[in-house]
């Protein structure tokens, strides 16, 4: 009898724990936001800060009202950064004979990124959220084109086709609401008149993240599922087994020197330029995840751990559990 009443006691515990774990990234990232607006950094330091701090202010490219960094890096095809921001946020802007995409809207709502693009390209615009956090949507209220990927999820957000972000996805307060003019199934391309280029579902920091794929440049636009400095891998819907899984995707498909620029800076390695990374870099975040998974790697922090990836990046995760 006692043992009986001690094996319901159990279980009545490990079903309590497995939902604290469960609850952990709705937690922290209600302590993350409230954190955000008292100005307040709770993430662990990384083991060595210098090499890891972002570099405000250190961006290439032109200054261009005051707040964004245009930098030309391919044949119509701009690094649009915001180094004011932290970690200094990066759009991108591709031009076709026909039409432009841009890929994520801004982290400001005050300042303008449709007018940077139309001193670019008189071309009509679409953009494109890499995820919908509020530093790749709060921008989109400057644009009348606005493209989402076609997923479940997404879909269910969408009331006909007005769009109405989660305080979870949106991770901030006061979630801007937006309407689609485009769905884009995973997988398929855009035209731009010249050139194409290929949406991917990319999850792993958000379950509905993309990454857009230019073939022909041999250029991949990651969002925030891979950039230089530090991942963040600890919101509520950031899972790691599946960054394993999209990471082994991508090796699978991608040349071994295509150039993956992410949405936030910098490289420490590299002079101040818009933030890319390679191939090798997401085979050394596929190894360090399996590393944290098997409790091989050192981390710093307590609820919320930072491991090192390699010399550009670290990851910032909770428990396995938390973050499955
Ligand atoms: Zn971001």
């Amino acid at each position: 009898m006692q043992r009986r009443r001690l094996k319901g006691w159990l279980a009545v515990a490990a079903g309590a724990a497995a939902l604290a774990f469960a609850a952990l990234p709705f937690g922290f990232s209600e302590l993350l936001m409230a954190s955000a607006v008292a100005g307040v950094d709770i993430m662990p330091a990384a083991a060595n800060p210098a090499q890891f701090l972002p570099r405000p202010g250190k961006a290439a490219g032109v200054v261009v009202d005051g707040h964004w960094r245009v930098e030309q890096i391919a044949p119509g095809t701009w690094a649009i950064g915001e180094p004011a921001n932290d970690p200094d946020n990066y759009e991108y802007l591709l031009v076709g004979t026909r039409r432009a995409l841009l890929i994520d809207s801004g982290a400001t709502r005050e300042h303008d990124l449709a007018r940077v693009v139309a001193g670019l390209t008189p071309l009509p615009v679409t953009v494109i959220p890499s995820h919908l956090h509020y530093d790749h949507t709060n921008g989109l209220g400057h644009f009348r084109n606005i493209a989402l990927v076609d997923l479940p999820e997404t879909r269910a957000r969408a009331d006909s086709n007005q769009v109405q972000l989660g305080r979870y996805q949106y991770q901030r307060w006061s979630p801007v609401a937006f309407t689609v003019s485009e769905w884009i199934r995973p997988g398929a391309r855009i035209d731009l008149g010249g050139r194409s280029v290929m949406v991917l579902s990319t999850p792993g920091h958000t379950t509905s993240s993309v990454s857009i794929w230019e073939p022909a440049g041999k250029r991949l636009y990651t969002g925030d599922f891979l950039y230089p400095t530090t991942l963040y891998a600890f919101v509520p819907d950031a899972s790691l087994s599946t960054y394993v899984e999209t990471i082994n995707r991508l090796l699978a498909m991608l040349p071994p020197d295509a150039r993956l620029y992410g949405a936030h800076c910098c490289r420490n390695d590299a002079p101040p330029q818009a933030p890319w990374l390679s191939a090798s870099d997401l085979a050394d975040t596929r190894t360090a995840i399996q590393r944290i998974e098997a409790g091989e790697l050192e981390s710093r922090g307590v609820i919320i751990r930072r491991f090192p990836v390699n010399q550009r990046m670290t990851m910032l995760t909770l428990y396995p559990l938390a973050n499955r």
